[in-house]
Formats: structure tokens, sequence, C-alpha cells
């Protein structure tokens, strides 16, 4: 499958990339991972079909993650979509969009297509056409909890990496980590044929250090800051040092790989 990286900025600005975005492609589907990237725009720069996405995964609710999901919708219901809307991820984040739609002025009776929202929870599968889902929690969002959890009860503070299968190979996306250890529930599981993973949150040796004893043939390294840009060939030899064996790739805003 075809994985296109529309932006590859971690949450600071940055001046020459976008935030969070991966379009996923199959012969039969698409997958919009997070949209915190200008989606709409990039799409209709590249005319492809408004019924893309088919599906859109959540993480959190980092403005990086989800800020320019209302803007896609609006634009999706100007072009004329009329294919439904997939959206999962945490039930809280999902509530949230929904309402935040309403508000938005973006209503299910106006819009022309129809939004089914997917709630998911950890560890428990869901099958949507070829594609398998199954979240993992990760503690990106852990220490802000334990700050503001009790003032701000309604605030959605899970963030859910997921482990996508499809046609025999598994892929994970890691959304944000707090350490790479969180991504031991998506990696015990056999073979990952490719890595989405970010890099900002933690030193890039550690993500290597972890991973090295498990079987993941690519990491396509996303969401890092721009000090990193460029760098490929040093994370490539900081991977070596810590023994991985697998391919890494820094990824590039709008360039799209089969993976
Ligand atoms: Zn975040």
């Amino acid at each position: 499958m075809r994985a296109l990286f529309l932006g590859t900025a971690d949450g600071h600005t940055s001046a020459r990339r976008d935030h969070s975005g991966i379009l996923i492609q199959t012969p039969e589907s698409s997958l919009l991972l997070d949209c915190g990237a200008a989606a709409a725009r990039f799409f209709l720069r590249k005319k492809l079909d408004p019924d893309i996405p088919e599906v859109l995964w959540l993480s959190h609710m980092h403005s990086d993650h989800i800020g320019q999901v209302s803007s896609l919708i609006q634009s999706l219901w100007l072009r004329t979509r009329r294919a439904p809307l997939h959206v999962f991820g945490p039930a809280k984040v999902l509530e949230a969009m929904k309402d935040w739609l309403e508000k938005c002025l973006l209503f299910p009776e106006l819009i022309g297509f129809p939004i089914h929202w997917h709630p998911v929870k950890p560890g428990k599968p869901v099958v949507h056409g070829a594609f398998t889902f199954t979240a993992f929690a990760t503690e990106h969002l852990a220490s802000l909890a334990s700050y503001f959890k009790r003032t701000y009860p309604q605030t959605c503070f899970d963030c859910y990496g997921v482990v996508i299968d499809h046609d025999g190979r598994r892929y994970v996306y890691s959304a944000d980590l707090a350490h790479p250890r969180e991504l031991a529930p998506a990696l015990e599981g056999g073979k990952v044929n490719g890595l989405i993973c970010e890099l900002t949150h933690f030193p890039e040796r550690e993500l290597f250090r972890y991973i090295a004893s498990y079987p993941v043939e690519s990491v396509w390294i996303t969401h890092y800051p721009d000090h990193l840009v460029r760098r490929e060939a040093e994370l490539k030899s900081i991977a070596k040092e810590e023994k991985f064996r697998g391919d890494v790739h820094l990824m590039q805003d709008k360039v799209a790989h089969e993976i």
C-alpha cells in the first residue's frame, strides 16, 4: 500500500513542514491517520476524489493531530462527497469532534454524506473492510492528565496508536508516545512490515535501542523536530549502533512511498 506523508512536523510550528497526517491508500480503500495537516487543500491540489479518505483515525486531542478535521469536512461537503466517512479513535475524542462539527455548522443533515463514529478500545481488534485496526494506549498525555484531569474532567486525555493489519502485512502507527516502550503491545504480535513512528518526545537513540529486539522490517520516522531535518544518515548510524537491523527512513512532507 501507499503512504503519503502530508506533514512530518511535530507540535511546534514549522516554517516548511505541516503537522500530522498520513494518507494510506490501497486498491480498495483509503485511510487518513490524524488530521493536523492542511489535508483539504492538498487533496484538492492533487485532484483526489472527495470520497477519499474512507476512514479517518484520530489518535488524540492535540491540535497538531486533529486541528484540521472541521476544515476537511467542510471541504468534502462543498466538493459534494456522498460516500460515508468512518471515523475511529478514543470515545471521548469522537464525542468532542462530533460536538465541534455541530458548533462549526457542519450538521449531519447538511453535509450530504454520513459520518459513522467508531469508538475503539485498546487491545480490541475492529475489522473494517480489508483493514483490521487494533488500538493501543500510549502514555503521551498521562503527565498532563495528572495535573489537569481533575479540573477538566470533560477533556480527553487518551492517546491511541494503532496496529493496521492489511493483506497479510502488519503496520503500526505510533501516534504520540511518552517512551518507545509503549509500543510493546503493538510489536509483540509478530513481524511488523512498517512502523510509522514519531520522534520528538524522547531521545532518538531510545527508539532504536527499544525496537532492536523486535522483528521490525522498516521504520518510517515522522512527527520530528526541525533540527532532525535532513539527518537521515545520522539516524541510520545511531540505529546501527543500537543494533536495530531494519531499514530507517526519515519521511518528508508530501512524498509518497510504497510501504
Ligand atoms: Zn500530542
